[in-house]
């Protein structure tokens, strides 16, 4: 379960997140949707300690984040994944590398890398591509990498900020279909941040409406799934 409460976030003077108190459910797809600029990237870094908040507390299946040390930190970020927009793939490294470089900053045991890596890319469906550069891979095998990276260390909870946006409807719906797969095979709690109605409503069980760094709403919806 991933709480927070009471979080607030400034740059300079600006406050991007206000109080905010959120609580989501481990095992859920949850959605944060707002305008440009109303916190949902903030606010998903601050569930992982990115940004460290000004005031309030960050509590992940009861471990209190904001009151560990800096080593503690690192421990509690293994069991968190995330992915971006932009994929932010290391472009010198192979796709073979990118991900065993996850299990290498994480201490992941030495003899167990090589199977692990090959695990996540049959997870992915990229088996094939071990070898391959990213700039020789599509937008949606680059996500899907990202996202072997992600679960590489077996984290309970991936973080997704805008995963789809780079992405046109077909590779949007197959990023979907991996997420929700994720979901349901692994249980990994699942956040998304997107401006995109039609993604949130494709997977998400609830969203959150963010506006101006605060909660506007939180609703519950029936998600419609994803065929890809
Ligand atoms: P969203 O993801 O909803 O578009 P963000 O969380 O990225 O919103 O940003 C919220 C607000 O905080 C924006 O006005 C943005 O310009 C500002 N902001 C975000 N990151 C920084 C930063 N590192 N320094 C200064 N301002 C920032
Ligand atoms: P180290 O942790 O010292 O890098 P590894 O056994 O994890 O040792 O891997 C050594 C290198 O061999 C990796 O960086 C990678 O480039 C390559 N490698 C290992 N296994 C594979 C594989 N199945 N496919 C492609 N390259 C691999």
């Amino acid at each position: 379960m991933i709480e927070l409460h009471n979080v607030s976030k400034k740059y300079e003077q600006f406050t991007a997140i206000d109080h905010v108190t959120i609580s989501i459910q481990s095992g859920e797809i949850f959605g944060l949707i707002g305008p440009s600029g109303a916190g949902k990237s903030t606010l998903l870094r601050l569930i992982n300690l990115l940004e460290i908040p000004d005031s309030g507390t960050v509590n992940v299946d009861g471990q209190i984040l904001t009151q560990l040390s800096q080593t503690a930190l690192y421990k509690a970020r293994k069991s968190i994944g995330m992915i971006f927009q932009h994929f932010n793939l290391l472009a010198n490294k192979t796709v073979y590398d990118n991900i065993n470089i996850s299990l290498k900053l994480a201490n992941y045991p030495k003899e167990q890398r090589r199977e692990r890596v090959e695990e996540c890319l049959r997870f992915v469906a990229l088996e094939n591509m071990r070898d391959s550069y990213p700039r020789q891979l599509s937008g949606g095998q680059k996500q899907r990498v990202a996202i072997a990276r992600a679960l590489a260390n077996k984290p309970r909870i991936l973080l997704c900020d805008e995963p789809t946006s780079s992405l046109d409807p077909t590779t949007t719906a197959e990023i979907l279909a991996v997420l929700q797969s994720i979901n349901n095979t692994l249980g990994v709690t699942i956040v998304i941040v997107s401006h995109e109605m039609n993604v949130i409503k494709s997977i998400c069980e609830r969203v959150c409406v963010l506006a101006d760094g605060q909660v506007y709403e939180t609703v519950g919806i029936v998600p419609k799934g994803v065929k890809s």
